[in-house]
């Protein structure tokens, strides 16, 4: 069964009396070079286990399960577990689950898999819940191995963006704290079904085993970039001064100077080691007593 065939696709759908679900962020891929290419590049230990968030009719699915330990998928749509026991038949290294990732506890449920290998995260995720998703994968602090997504274009680049670009945004400085994130390739919006209006690239995100920058407080290096980035246009002192009223504007132009930066830069040329020291500078301000 050739699950990226477009009349196979369409073929399974009316056999099992089902319409895509939009509002699940249902395109699923038909190009099978890409699918193979994700479940070669996902992770790089045959023995480990993935994480599949939302396999759909089993496309993905069914390449890692030819290439990896074993898969777990997290299907939202009750409708689709027919059809994934039935494209998925011929394995037993695959559970699907019929649930919402969100409500899902993934400690509980990968305790096991942890125990017994690598666990890596392999996913075509549905557009309309993908930063959600992914800061749920990185909060956990689960020790995932590789997190290899296929999101938006523009999502992708913003995430893969370096310091200074025009893409750079507070999430791009968040997830280089949690780990490196690499774009892989693009993948134009005719590969799905239904096409999506925009085309997609998958990135794969290499989580620190060691964070390189450890802050004295990790929950003020957040508010430190939510702050910077609060004010796009502004500088980084003045967007400071609005996101800590309690500092003086005195105090932080000081800490900015005291790192040996200009007094006009913005926020969005610090990189993570930098939003790193900036915290670390603000934190005895913060903490007088
Ligand atoms: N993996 C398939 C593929 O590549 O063809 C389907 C990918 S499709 C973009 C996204 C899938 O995620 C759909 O099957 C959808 O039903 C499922 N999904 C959407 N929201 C979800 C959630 N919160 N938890 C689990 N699965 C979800």
């Amino acid at each position: 069964m050739n699950l990226c065939d477009l009349k196979t696709v369409r073929q399974i759908m009316a056999m099992f009396h089902l319409t895509f679900h939009k509002e699940f962020g249902q395109n699923f891929l038909t190009d099978r070079m890409v699918v193979e290419n994700i479940a070669e590049e996902c992770c790089f230990d045959e023995n480990s286990t993935i994480l599949e968030i939302g396999p759909g009719i089993g496309t993905l699915t069914y390449e890692l399960a030819l290439r990896r330990r074993q898969v777990i998928s997290l299907e939202i749509d009750r409708g689709l577990i027919p059809v994934l026991q039935y494209t998925l038949g011929e394995f037993d290294n695959v559970r699907v689950i019929n649930q919402d990732v969100m409500e899902t506890d993934l400690e509980e449920l990968l305790a096991p898999a942890f125990s017994e290998g690598p666990v890596s995260v392999c996913a075509n995720l549905p557009y309309y819940i993908t930063t959600p998703i992914l800061m749920k994968l990185l909060e956990s602090r689960l020790p995932f191995e590789y997190i290899t997504i296929m999101i938006q274009k523009e999502v992708a680049d913003r995430l893969c963006a370096k310091a200074g670009s025009k893409d750079y945004g507070a999430i791009t400085a968040v997830l280089a704290y949690y780990g490196e994130a690499e774009k892989l390739f693009t993948v134009p919006s005719d590969r799905f079904v239904p096409a999506p209006k925009v085309d997609s690239a998958v990135i794969r995100i290499k989580l620190h085993r060691e964070k390189p920058y450890v802050p004295r407080d990790e929950a003020l290096l957040f508010r430190t970039i939510k702050a910077a980035f609060g004010q796009r246009r502004k500088t980084l002192a003045n967007a400071l001064s609005t996101g800590f009223p309690e500092l003086t504007r005195e105090q932080i132009t000081s800490a900015i100077a005291s790192l040996g930066h200009e007094p006009t830069i913005r926020g969005e040329r610090l990189d993570i080691a930098q939003f790193t020291a900036l915290s670390d500078t603000l934190y005895p301000l913060l903490h007088t007593d």
